[in-house]
């Protein structure tokens, strides 16, 4: 525990009283614990507890807590400036970013990259490239989805509670299709009747500026877009002059065995979001698109004051490299498979998991009552014993039922293995 700490409060529960009366009740938490440090895939508590993550900051710690070569790259970037505005002045991490992430994004045409601090940010700033260049205003979200929280990303939300209640009304010009759901029974075309549906009746196609689809639902359950769904969609856009966006601020820095996860469909977007593990933990987001189409935009039309900063830049090249070096990309499909082969063996035993599904090393199992429905309360009670038993876990999904799992690439078989008894231990002592 650090000395400061130590200092001011002794336990978790002292910190958390101070946390209810200094901080709004609109910031939600997932658990009772307050972190003192972390490494890699664990965390310690004020109280010397140790959990492991995975959450992982909610998908940012692909790369791990405190990685060494990220820690380095910062450090190296301290020593030289720790801010300028690239609207100021150009320096040479936000460009030689642009050019590794334009060069490795889907799609055989030039691209640029623009830099900015926050997922939302990324999906606003997408929308406005989108809307400059096609000179039209309309976009096209999908149900369950979940964009950000800033006003117009919270419109592109197709989840309302607790991120929209009490903050409409929101923007304009958004309309929601069906995404595809096995389980319900909603396939890939209904899908896209339901965007021919839009255009019938709600939007006209072409006053469509883009539409905008996660490859993996990731707060709306981690539903898994079909590949036909996505190679439809470019289609579509591509018949009606729409752009396709994918939004990869969840899925994308190598989360599900491809550094971008569209390319498991082979569909090159128009434009593409990043933020979470891209700078391995420093807030950083992008938008890399087709050349033409970033170009759209007046000068001085985008950006910001901390647009890029040059620490999150720094990270980001030392994310990529780290990527490379140690083969991240084919670690994250087999963490992928160690999990999935470990919860479906739970599956197997426990009637409560009715489905185990993701992508890569994105995993999650949905947990249903003994009618079938979903049972978020479970959900909750799985995510505070396991909490108890030294496993840090957060819910998604709808109705709150999906149990996910965004643990860094970089944790050992050993301790994903420890992570699932602790989750089937969890089901055995919450049944
Ligand atoms: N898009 C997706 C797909 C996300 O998962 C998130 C964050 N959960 C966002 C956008 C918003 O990112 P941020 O919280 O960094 O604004």
């Amino acid at each position: 525990m650090s000395d400061a700490i130590a200092a001011s409060a002794s336990t978790n529960a002292a910190l958390m009283a101070r946390r209810a009366t200094a901080v709004p009740r609109g910031v939600g938490q997932a658990h009772h614990v307050f972190i003192d440090r972390a490494e890699n895939a664990e965390i310690w508590d004020v109280e010397g507890r140790r959990y492991i993550d995975f959450a992982g900051g909610i998908a940012v710690l692909n790369t791990g807590h405190r990685n060494p070569d990220v820690i380095a790259a910062v450090q190296a970037q301290l020593e030289r400036y720790t801010h300028t505005c690239f609207q100021v002045v150009a320096y040479e991490p936000y460009v030689a970013l642009a050019e590794k992430l334009n060069a490795m994004a889907p799609g055989d045409f030039a691209k640029k990259t623009l830099l900015l601090s926050t997922g939302a940010e990324a999906v606003e700033n997408a929308v406005k490239i989108a809307r400059a260049y096609t000179k039209r205003s309309a976009v096209i979200a999908f149900g369950s989805g979940y964009h950000g929280r800033t006003m117009f990303t919270l419109g592109l939300t197709g989840k309302v509670a607790p991120y929209k209640t009490g903050f409409g009304p929101f923007p304009g010009e958004i309309f929601h299709a069906r995404f595809p759901n096995e389980r319900a029974g909603v396939t890939v075309d209904d899908a896209i009747a339901s965007i021919e549906a839009l255009f019938k009746n709600d939007v006209e196609a072409d006053r469509v500026a883009a539409i905008i689809i996660e490859p993996v639902q990731g707060e709306g359950g981690f539903n898994v877009a079909p590949p036909e769904l996505l190679r439809r969609l470019r289609a579509l856009c591509d018949a009606n002059g729409i752009l396709l966006i994918a939004d990869e601020v969840q899925t994308g820095a190598g989360r599900t065995g491809t550094f971008f996860a569209i390319e498991h469909a082979g569909v090159a977007p128009d434009l593409v979001t990043l933020a979470k593990s891209l700078a391995g933990g420093f807030p950083l987001s992008a938008v890399v698109g087709r050349a033409e189409v970033m170009d759209a935009p007046g000068p001085g039309g985008l950006g910001g004051t901390y647009a890029g900063s040059p620490l999150g830049c720094a990270a980001a090249l030392a994310v990529i490299e780290t990527f490379e070096r140690d083969k991240l990309l084919q670690r994250s499909r087999d963490v992928g498979e160690l999990l999935t082969q470990g919860l479906r063996d739970m599956a197997s035993r426990r009637a409560q998991i009715a489905d185990v599904r993701g992508l890569g090393a994105m995993v999650a199992v949905e947990l249903v009552d003994a009618q079938g429905a979903p049972d978020a309360d479970l959900t909750r009670r799985i995510v505070a014993e396991a909490c108890r038993r030294g496993l840090i876990l957060l819910s998604c999904g709808t109705y709150g039922n999906v149990l996910r799992i965004l643990v860094p690439l970089t944790a050992s078989d050993e301790l994903l293995r420890e992570g699932l008894s602790i989750i089937d231990a969890s089901f055995d002592a919450v049944a």
